[in-house]
């Protein structure tokens, strides 16, 4: 089974709403970006991740894996990044 250990959003969001829809255990889209959820973060911060790439906490990285890797297949640009195990 898949476990994302990380997910972090690159610049040029387009603030669609598409990945909080698939999946809003993870992200929330701003007015200007979309960010990463502290509940989910190991270093409990609420930014897009990109600069520290915090590892999910607990067992979200297993339990949302399928959720995490449908949103940034169907992120418009492109712009969520995962690292998979
Ligand atoms: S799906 Fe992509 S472009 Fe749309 S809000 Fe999420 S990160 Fe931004």
């Amino acid at each position: 089974m898949a476990k994302i250990t990380s997910v972090w959003i690159e610049d040029g969001c387009i603030v669609c709403n598409a990945c909080e829809t698939t999946c809003p255990e993870v992200f929330t889209v701003t007015e200007e970006t979309c960010k990463i959820l502290a509940e989910v973060r190991v270093d409990g911060l609420h930014d897009t991740n990109l600069e520290s790439k915090s590892p999910l906490s607990g067992s979200f990285g297993a339990d949302l894996a399928d959720q995490i890797i449908e949103a940034a297949e169907g992120c418009p640009v492109e712009v969520i990044k995962f690292v998979k195990v």
